[in-house]
């Protein structure tokens, strides 16, 4: 009877609640521990260029007739780790802006084959000094409307990547195309590649494949976290596929339209 079918019901609404509530908190648990995670990682990251500062400084201050050579020798090593902090608070500041920022993109129409142009042009430098051939193929002319500068960064540290990881002699292929809804950005090298097991890794904050080698090439392991979060912001994706020994292939995909979170309904945000 009716009664029975109420009860029934309230139980199978009050279990699928808790069932609800229980995701939910093992879901907050992760983000906290995440978040603590974080903070540690932080810490450390930030307290290991001012421990080789100090014992740098230490090892001057220590002795009474330092060599002019060695004295500058130790500058030279000190103003490396401040460059190091310096880069590690300035993808921080990246990061924590985007975070904060979620839904405020500044979209405007932006011709993706200048800005691409422009990007590689900014590491023509780092290029050349790695000796390391960039290459820009593009399939047609595409605007898309997208937050120029968090774009920007995100394919600036694909590129840069592709350089730094790459051996004298390799190549980095940037490659555009659209159709009628998105725009693709392939990011191609010939690097050393990214082992298996790594690559569902690579785009969490502070994660490197190898520490030891990736702070000798300069890395914080905060590029690919801030290049995934500025895609995503644009309700974009980005895939990597990788053979070690061979080299890496990074695939974006962004809508050419944006379409804000708020406002899904189908209008375009444009400020
Ligand atoms: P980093 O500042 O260390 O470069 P990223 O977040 O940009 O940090 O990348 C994370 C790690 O992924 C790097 O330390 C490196 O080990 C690996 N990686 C990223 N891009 C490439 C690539 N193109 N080829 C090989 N390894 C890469």
């Amino acid at each position: 009877d009716n009664g029975e079918e109420i009860a029934v019901d309230d139980y199978t609404e009050s279990a699928e609640v808790s069932k609800k509530l229980n995701s939910l908190i093992a879901r907050m648990k992760v983000v906290d521990e995440s978040r603590q995670e974080f903070v540690s990682n932080v810490s450390h990251e930030l307290k290991t260029p001012l421990t080789s500062m100090k014992v740098l400084a230490d090892s001057l201050n220590g002795q009474d007739n330092v060599p002019v050579e060695l004295y500058r020798e130790f500058m030279a090593d000190i103003g490396e780790e401040i460059d190091r902090e310096t880069k590690i608070i300035n993808d921080l500041l990246s990061l924590v802006k985007m975070d904060r920022a979620a839904a405020s993109l500044n979209v405007s129409a932006v011709n993706m084959n200048e800005l691409i142009e422009l990007i590689l042009k900014r590491l023509r430098p780092i290029a050349e000094k790695q000796q390391v051939e960039v290459v820009f193929e593009s399939f047609r002319p595409v605007a898309a409307e997208v937050d120029e500068v968090k774009i920007s960064l995100a394919i600036t540290n694909l590129v840069e990547n592709g350089i730094k990881y790459n051996q004298e002699g390799g190549w980095v292929h940037v490659s555009l195309n659209a159709d009628h809804q998105y725009c693709y950005i392939k990011v191609e090298d010939s690097g050393m590649g990214i082992p298996q097991e790594s690559l569902d890794f690579i785009f969490e904050r502070f994660y490197r494949v190898d520490k030891s080698h990736s702070r000798e090439i300069g890395g914080t392991g905060l590029g690919l976290a801030i290049t995934k979060n500025a895609i995503t912001m644009h309700n974009g994706d980005i895939k990597v596929h990788s053979v070690l020994g061979e080299g890496t292939m990074f695939d974006v995909r962004i809508p050419l339209n944006y379409i804000s979170p708020q406002n899904s309904a189908g209008s375009h945000k444009n400020r």
